[in-house]
C-alpha cells in the first residue's frame, strides 16, 4: 500500500471511531435522559394520584377510590391507570411482568418500575404502594408508551450515523486530496528520480513547490546530484588527463624503442658493410693478387652472411607469425635441443646435464619456436660458461597459485611446468638485469651477440601464455626459467578424433 493511501486510510478510520464514540455517547446520555425523564413523570404522577386515592380509600371507601383510579385513567390518554390488590385476601391477578419478588417489594412499602417490551413497542410500568391503616392492601399501576421516545432515538440514530459518515467522507476526500498532493505525487517524483540517479542519470533537478520536510528532502537530493555530476566529472577529466598522460609514456618509449632499434640496426649492420665495402674496393683496385683476392671475397661472404643472420633475427622479432600450438613434451622438445647444442658446447669444453626431468611434462607448444627460445637461452649460458663449467636443466612443477601475479596465464587450477637453464658464468650485473629482455641490449662484443636472442625467447614464451623469469648475482651465475601453463587434458571428443 502507498504511503499516501496509508496515511489517508488511518485518518479516515480514525475520524469514524472518534466520530462513532461519539454518537455512541451521545446517543447513550439521550437514552439515559428519555429513561430519567419518563419515570420523574410517572413518579411525580403517581405520588400526587396516590395521596389522593388514599385520601378517598380513608374517607369515601374503598369502592369510591377505585372508581376514582377508572375515571382518572379515562380522562389520561398518554399513561393507563389500574388497581392492582396485593392483599392475599382479595381475588387478585399478578400483572405479567410483576414478580413475587416484586409484589413483596411493595407490600414493604417500596415503588417497583420497569419496562416491558410489548407488541406495539416499548412500555414503562410503575406500581405505587396504597397506604392505608399502616400497610399497603393494594397498589397503583401507572404505564406509559415508550414508542414516541423510541422513535426519536431512532432518528437520532440516523441523524447521527449520517452526521459521522458524512464527516468521514469530507475529511477522507480533504485528505486524500492533501496527500496526493503533499505526499504521494512527491513520493512518486522522489523514487522516479532515486532511480533515475541509482540508473546514472544525474540530470533533471527534481521541482516541489512545497517548503515541508519532502520539499527540502529534494532539495537535497538535487544538491546530492549537482555534487555527483561534479564529481563524476572530475574523474572524468582525470581520467582523460591520465590517459594522454599514458598516451604520451607511451609514445615516449615507442620512440625510445624505434630508437634503440634503428641504433642497433646502424651498429650491427655498420661495422660489416664497412668491412664488406673495404674488400670490395680492394678487389676493385685489382692490386689484390688472386689469392688475396679469395681472400677479400671470403671475408665478404662471412660478412653478408652475418648481416643475413641479423636482419633473420630481427624479421624474427618483428614479424613472428604466431605459434601453432600442439600437444608436445617439454622434456623431448628440450632433449632435441640439447642434442643440437652439444658440438657447440663441446668445442667450448662446457658439459650439458639435465638435472632434473618428470617422466612427463606436457604442453601446448609450437615446437620449432620453443626449441628456438630454449636455444636463445642455452646459448647464452654455454657463452657465459667458462671452460670446464656445467650448464644445468631442470624441469620441474610449479605450483598454479604462482601464476596470479601474471596477466593472461590460464591454469585450470593445474601445476605450471618450469624450465630452468642455471649457468656457472659470472652472473649478470644489477643494473643491466631490468634491460635483458630489450631488443638490442647487449654486453657482447661485436660479432658475438645481436641483443635480440632473449627479447625473442621473450615474445615466443609469452605466445605460448606463459613467461620467463631471470634472477642472477654477480659472480654466481645467471638462473633463467621459462614457466608455460599446463597442456589441459584433451575433450572425449578431441581424443576420440585423434583415436
Ligand atoms: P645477446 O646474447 O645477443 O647479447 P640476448 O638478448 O640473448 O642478446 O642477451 C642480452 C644480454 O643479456 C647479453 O648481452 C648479456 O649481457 C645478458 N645475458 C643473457 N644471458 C646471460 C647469461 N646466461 N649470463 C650472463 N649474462 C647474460
Amino acid at each position: 500500500m502507498k504511503l499516501a493511501r496509508k496515511l489517508i486510510f488511518a485518518l479516515v478510520v480514525g475520524i469514524f471511531a472518534v466520530m462513532a464514540c461519539n454518537a455512541y455517547l451521545r446517543l447513550r446520555s439521550q437514552m439515559e435522559f428519555f429513561e430519567a425523564d419518563t419515570e420523574r413523570d410517572l413518579r411525580a404522577a403517581a405520588r400526587a394520584l396516590a395521596s389522593g386515592i388514599e385520601a378517598l380509600w380513608r374517607d369515601d371507601g374503598e369502592e369510591r377510590a377505585q372508581r376514582f383510579v377508572e375515571e382518572v385513567n379515562l380522562l389520561r390518554e398518554e399513561i393507563d391507570l389500574r388497581w392492582i390488590w396485593l392483599d392475599q385476601r382479595r381475588p387478585r391477578e399478578l400483572p405479567p411482568g410483576l414478580s413475587p419478588e416484586d409484589v413483596k417489594t411493595l407490600l414493604r412499602g417500596d415503588v417497583v418500575t420497569f419496562v416491558r417490551y410489548e407488541d406495539d413497542g416499548q412500555r414503562r410500568y410503575m406500581y405505587w404502594p396504597l397506604l392505608i391503616g399502616g400497610r399497603p392492601p393494594a397498589a397503583l399501576e401507572l404505564s406509559e408508551s415508550l414508542v414516541r421516545e423510541e422513535s426519536f432515538i431512532r432518528a437520532s440514530q440516523i441523524t447521527i450515523l449520517l452526521t459521522a459518515l458524512g464527516v468521514s467522507l469530507v475529511c477522507g476526500l480533504i485528505a486524500t486530496v492533501i496527500g496526493v498532493l503533499f505526499v504521494g505525487r512527491p513520493m512518486r517524483l522522489l523514487s522516479e528520480k532515486a532511480r533515475r540517479v541509482g540508473a546514472g542519470d544525474l540530470s533533471g533537478p527534481l521541482i516541489l513547490r512545497q517548503r515541508d520536510e519532502i520539499g527540502e528532502l529534494a532539495e537535497e537530493i538535487n544538491a546530492m546530484c549537482e555534487r555527483l555530476a561534479e564529481a563524476q566529472r572530475e574523474t572524468a577529466r582525470e581520467t582523460e588527463a591520465r590517459i594522454q598522460a599514458i598516451e604520451q609514456l607511451r609514445h615516449v618509449d615507442r620512440l625510445r624503442t624505434v630508437g634503440q632499434l634503428a641504433s642497433g640496426v646502424a651498429h650491427e649492420l655498420g661495422t660489416p658493410l664497412n668491412v664488406v665495402s673495404g674488400h670490395a674496393r680492394m678487389i676493385r683496385s685489382g692490386e689484390l693478387s688472386p689469392a688475396e683476392t679469395a681472400a677479400s671475397a671470403d671475408v665478404i661472404v662471412e660478412q653478408t652472411k652475418r648481416m643475413t643472420t641479423i636482419i633473420r633475427q630481427l624479421l624474427d622479432f618483428s614479424r613472428r607469425t604466431g605459434p601453432k600450438l600442439d600437444d608436445a613434451d617439454l622434456g623431448d622438445i628440450v632433449a632435441s635441443t640439447l642434442a643440437m647444442l652439444g658440438p657447440l658446447a663441446e668445442k667450448r669444453g662446457v658439459t650439458l646435464q639435465v638435472a632434473e626431468a618428470p617422466e612427463a611434462a606436457p604442453v601446448r607448444a609450437d615446437r620449432n619456436q620453443l626449441q628456438q627460445a630454449i636455444t636463445n637461452l642455452v646459448v647464452n649460458a654455454i657463452q657465459a660458461t667458462p671452460q670446464g663449467g656445467t650448464v644445468s636443466l631442470a624441469i620441474t612443477r610449479r605450483p598454479a597459485a604462482q601464476a596470479a601475479g601474471q596477466a593472461d596465464v590460464e591454469t585450470n587450477g593445474e601445476d605450471l611446468i618450469e624450465l630452468t637453464v642455471v649457468d656457472a658464468g659470472p652472473g649478470i650485473a644489477p643494473e643491466h638485469l631490468p634491460h635483458v629482455f630489450e631488443p638490442f641490449f647487449t654486453t657482447k662484443d661485436v660479432g658475438e651477440g645481436t641483443g635480440l636472442g632473449l627479447a625473442v625467447a621473450y615474445g615466443i614464451v609469452r605466445e605460448h601464455g606463459g613467461w620467463i623469469e631471470v634472477s642472477s648475482e654477480l659472480g654466481h651465475g645467471a638462473r633463467f626459467s621459462i614457466v608455460l601453463p599446463p597442456a589441459s587434458p584433451p575433450r572425449p571428443a578431441e581424443r576420440k578424433a585423434v583415436a
